[in-house]
């Protein structure tokens, strides 16, 4: 049965739609809903889908799960923009919402609690009320990839997306990248946007001047189970990164 539904498929071609449905407004929504219709990378439409068709968890048979460009969320006056990598597989592309539905999830919004910047310490799905306060979520790339190994042609072709919203968010002061692959991907954003070569090597805790945006960039790692697990990041680790970036953005109050 499942073989015939996957040949079906494969003849077919994309089957999910979708359109932004988020509270964001004007050019924010615009470009929201611009990446949630986007099919620019084949091999990324068809794996969104697959996992959301045809290879849902047991735990999650039963629930209808996204499988289309997951849009960034938030505050569009924010100060803070925190870049991850991709949807992932029982979270975002499940729930429709980056950092959404997953043990990830948790794990920043447990730490953005702390901050100050949500109003909640968790992140179920997306009518569980939580709200972002000065912060931004964004992605480097708005598709679930294999193995969270987006291509560097994938990662190329959704980079204008982040440009735009950086762009859009007025009072940036700090941006926030989970790992080296939304570190290279934000560095190239910024080489975009200034014509100026951003060659940083990524550091955990790692503070970056990015002059020509007025902005500062750090760094952590991921938090996902493969480095929350290992211990390679704790809670406390990610907290501390956090009072680093607003101490930054409080000392323009
Ligand atoms: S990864 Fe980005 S560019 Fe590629 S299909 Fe998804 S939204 Fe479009």
């Amino acid at each position: 049965m499942l073989s015939s539904l996957l040949s079906f498929y494969s003849i077919l071609g994309i089957m999910i739609t979708r359109f932004y449905e988020g509270p964001l407004t004007g050019a924010n929504k615009e470009l929201q809903n611009r990446i949630v219709t986007c099919k620019a990378c084949p091999r990324l439409v068809k794996y969104r889908e697959q996992k959301a068709l045809f290879e849902k968890k047991p735990r999650f048979a039963n629930v209808e799960h996204w499988g289309a460009p997951v849009p960034s969320h938030g505050d569009p006056q924010a100060r803070l923009l925190i870049v991850g990598l991709a949807p992932g597989a029982d979270g975002a592309n499940r729930t429709g919402r980056l950092f959404t539905g997953d043990s990830s999830s948790n794990f920043l919004i447990k730490s953005l609690y702390s901050a100050g910047l949500t109003n909640k310490d968790s992140s179920e799905h997306i009518s569980d009320g939580l709200a972002l306060h000065d912060v931004f979520i964004s992605s480097a790339i708005h598709c679930l990839p294999p193995n969270d190994k987006p291509t560097p042609t994938e990662l190329s072709s959704c980079k204008h997306f982040l440009s735009s919203e950086i762009q859009l968010l007025a009072r940036l002061k700090a941006i926030l990248v989970f790992g080296h692959i939304a570190f290279r991907q934000v560095q190239n954003v910024v080489t975009d946007l200034t014509n100026e070569p951003s060659r940083h090597k990524f550091i955990h805790g790692g503070q970056y001047q990015l002059p020509s945006l007025k902005t500062t960039l750090f760094a952590s790692y991921h938090p996902s189970p493969r480095n929350t697990n290992t211990g390679k990041l704790d809670q406390t680790s990610l907290d501390t990164i956090f009072n680093k970036i607003m101490g930054h953005i409080r000392s323009f109050d």
